[in-house]
């Protein structure tokens, strides 16, 4: 499969710093900011910097360097918003099925209260 990036999507217009976003962590590759609409009393988005669609995309294609980086930021995430003694989830959402909303990569990183079973049944 041919992955197409659209460079209009909003977290490429963050990247290039059109629209503000309330950061996290910024490394080399990496970019982490807090969800517009959180959906826990933590909720930040972990994005890579480079022009990748989603999780696939970015395993396949990416350089090591990218995917240490990517790796580790959210590590110390983990670690700096206090999530490693009461747990949390990660979720990156891809494509049709995933309902993926915005086309650049990125990992939901939520915790902060308990979050229930990881899906709901198929409505
Ligand atoms: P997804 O459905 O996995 O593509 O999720 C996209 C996420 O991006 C949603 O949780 C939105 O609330 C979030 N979002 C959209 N625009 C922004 C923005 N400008 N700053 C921070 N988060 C955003």
């Amino acid at each position: 499969m041919a992955y197409v990036y659209d460079d209009q999507n909003i977290f490429a217009k963050i990247l290039r710093g059109e629209i503000p976003n309330d950061t996290v962590l910024e490394t080399e590759h990496t970019l982490a900011f807090r969800d517009i609409q959180p959906q826990a009393p933590v909720h930040v988005l972990v994005i890579p910097k480079g022009p990748y669609v989603c999780y696939d995309h970015f395993a396949q294609a990416a350089s090591d360097a990218e995917i240490v980086d990517f790796t580790r930021a959210v590590g110390q995430i983990c670690k700096s918003e206090g999530l490693q003694e009461g747990g949390y989830r990660v979720i990156s959402n891809a494509g049709d099925a995933g309902v993926q909303e915005v086309p650049h990569l990125h990992l939901h990183v939520l915790g902060g209260r308990g979050l229930g079973r990881m899906l709901q049944p198929a409505s």
